[in-house]
């Protein structure tokens, strides 16, 4: 945590203000995408502010191309509205791929071994369920195309970092970016930020603390692996049980991380998937934040090192990506009316 050595005032500035709209979202995620489509859809002149170039949040730049639990076990859709529609548009371009519909809900032992196989995510409580793994970059484009249809003003490459207030309501924010610091005024300010960013400056209740044991204290930098031989991986992995779980046991004790996924896209068959955890002491605190990104790419080269060397099938394999956008999940928690 960054001690403070002092502190010293800043100069009193004046903001420009650049537009005044009916509602702001802060945070170009899954959530920000959704209420800034829906009050764009609804007829609010809408803003859309996000920090890094491109939207999608964890679902692109985090590379948590994964979307989970869209039907219950038994199969019935429970999740649908933008974010299937943010999938129908992936279909064209073959960009997403998921369990046929006729089978969600079935326990048909042999589907469920491919599905398992292929994602964990597709098989849950012995049933395939409707859960659908994404193409990251073909995404950011249909988000574009979601938000302009929606007629949401988005402005990139812009950090929210106050917001506005009018005593206890929010009624604008602040933000920066390379044309320096402006403002937004807008009848409703949302903080779709994922970690809460505004929340500090508002009246607004909030934990930040997190029991270590539970998956969102852990931050993530995941990253892709391409080139992988899956019939060699296969053969191996299915003739060696035994080489197979020392050699996970083994990476493991090493600091790595032996768990893959594919990525199953269509033209991306030798891509796997790693979606790597890194216990830290805080998600919003920007030393610690850094330290896990050295983290991460170092573990990642272990892991690499590792498979390449041990695993028939990696031989020719490369690191392609790793996320420009560390996955957070659990920074500012707001006391809601109920917590989850
Ligand atoms: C490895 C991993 C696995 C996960 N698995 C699951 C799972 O199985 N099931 C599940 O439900 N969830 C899972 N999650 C969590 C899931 O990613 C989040 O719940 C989801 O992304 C939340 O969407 P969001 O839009 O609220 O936040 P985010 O996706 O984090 O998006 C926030 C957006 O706001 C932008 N932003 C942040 N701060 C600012 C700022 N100050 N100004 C402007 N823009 C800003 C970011 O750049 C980003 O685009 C996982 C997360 C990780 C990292």
């Amino acid at each position: 945590m960054a001690i403070v050595i002092r502190t010293i005032p800043e100069p009193n500035k004046t903001v420009n203000v650049v537009r005044e709209c009916d509602v702001v979202v802060v945070g170009g995620g899954p959530g920000g995408i959704g209420a800034a489509i829906a009050a764009g859809r609804n007829g609010a002149d809408t803003v859309l502010i996000e920090r890094f170039g491109h939207l999608g949040g964890m679902g692109t730049g985090g590379l948590v191309t994964i979307i989970p639990c869209l039907s219950d076990f038994s199969g019935v859709m429970q999740i649908g509205g933008i974010n299937q529609e943010w999938i129908e548009r992936l279909e064209p371009r073959e960009a997403v791929t998921y369990p046929p519909k006729e089978i969600w809900g079935t326990d048909d032992r042999r589907l469920i071994s491919y599905w398992n196989d292929r994602s964990f995510f597709t098989v849950r409580e012995g049933r395939i369920v409707y859960a659908a793994l994404i193409d990251a970059e073909i995404s950011k484009c249909v988000l574009n195309d979601m938000v302009n249809e929606a007629k949401v003003k988005t402005y990139l490459h812009s950090w929210g970092t106050m917001p506005i207030m009018d005593g206890n309501k929010a009624v604008g924010v602040v933000f920066e970016s390379k044309s320096g610091r402006q403002a937004i005024m807008a009848k409703v300010v949302i903080d779709s930020t994922g970690d809460g960013d505004l929340l500090p400056f508002t009246p607004a209740k909030f934990d930040t603390d997190i029991d270590p044991k539970i998956r969102i204290a852990n931050l993530s930098l995941c990253y892709w692996i391409d080139g992988v031989n899956f019939m060699k991986v296969d053969d191996f992995r299915r003739d060696n049980p035994r080489k197979w779980a020392e050699l996970k046991q083994d990476l493991m004790k090493k600091g790595g991380h032996p768990g893959f996924m594919r990525s199953n896209l269509k033209g991306q068959e030798n891509i796997v998937w790693i979606h790597p955890r890194y216990a830290c002491s805080s998600q919003i605190d920007v030393e610690e934040i850094t330290r896990v990104e050295f983290l991460g790419r170092e573990k990642m080269l272990l892991s690499y090192d590792f498979f390449k060397k041990f695993i028939p099938g990696f031989e020719q394999s490369f690191i392609v990506l790793s996320c420009p956008q560390l996955g957070t999940r659990g920074a500012r928690r707001v006391h809601g009316d109920y917590m989850v």
